[in-house]
């Protein structure tokens, strides 16, 4: 198992979205565990700590991971909002985040689990309603789903990340290449 959370998507709710990887395919779950929703939350750095989650929260998280994948996926393609995704993204939004305290060494940021989630969930709500949605784009890998913030020149990203999946993508082309060529000759 990967025990390492990926940060590619350029925004905190498409790499909250992205926890469900390869979604048409072989669906690879990150949010597994508790741990490791905790340790999503930590990682992302919307929080600096957070309280144990426990099961419900993972499942919660789940939930509103999957609206905000529903609410990005209308947005990019032009569609309406689901309501069922709408209310819960803004269920969660609702609640109390996750508030940033100053201390003598800089910014900490302690939350519970549903905090952080309402965290998350307004960073759907500012993502949606601003200035990047033009720039989102699926990765040009077919299996894997993952949508991210297209801010290159002209736009021409092709994949979440060129370790994740644009090497991947070239290797296998070179090696189909390479197979035809072989079978021509
Ligand atoms: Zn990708």
């Amino acid at each position: 198992m990967d025990l390492t959370h990926v940060f590619v998507c350029g925004n905190p709710a498409l790499d909250f979205a992205a926890t469900l990887r390869a979604r048409r395919t072989r669906r690879f779950e990150a949010l597994v565990t508790p741990e490791r929703l905790d340790a999503w939350y930590v990682e992302s750095g919307v929080v600096d700590a957070v309280a144990p989650s426990g099961a419900a929260d993972v499942t919660a998280a789940r939930e509103v991971r999957e609206a905000v994948y529903a609410l990005v996926t209308a947005r990019r393609q032009g569609e309406p909002y689901g309501a069922d995704a709408l209310a819960t993204v803004n269920a969660a939004a609702r609640g109390p985040a996750a508030a940033p305290q100053l201390t003598p060494a800089g910014r900490w940021t302690a939350a519970s689990p549903a905090e952080a989630l309402s965290s998350v969930a307004r960073q759907a709500v500012e993502l949606l309603s601003g200035p990047d949605v033009p720039l989102l784009k699926e990765c040009g890998n077919p299996e894997c789903t993952r949508i991210y913030v297209d801010r290159s020149h002209g736009m021409r990203r092709h994949w979440c990340g060129m370790e994740s999946c644009g090497n991947r993508v070239k290797a296998a082309a070179y090696r189909a290449r390479k197979r035809s060529a072989a079978q021509a000759g």
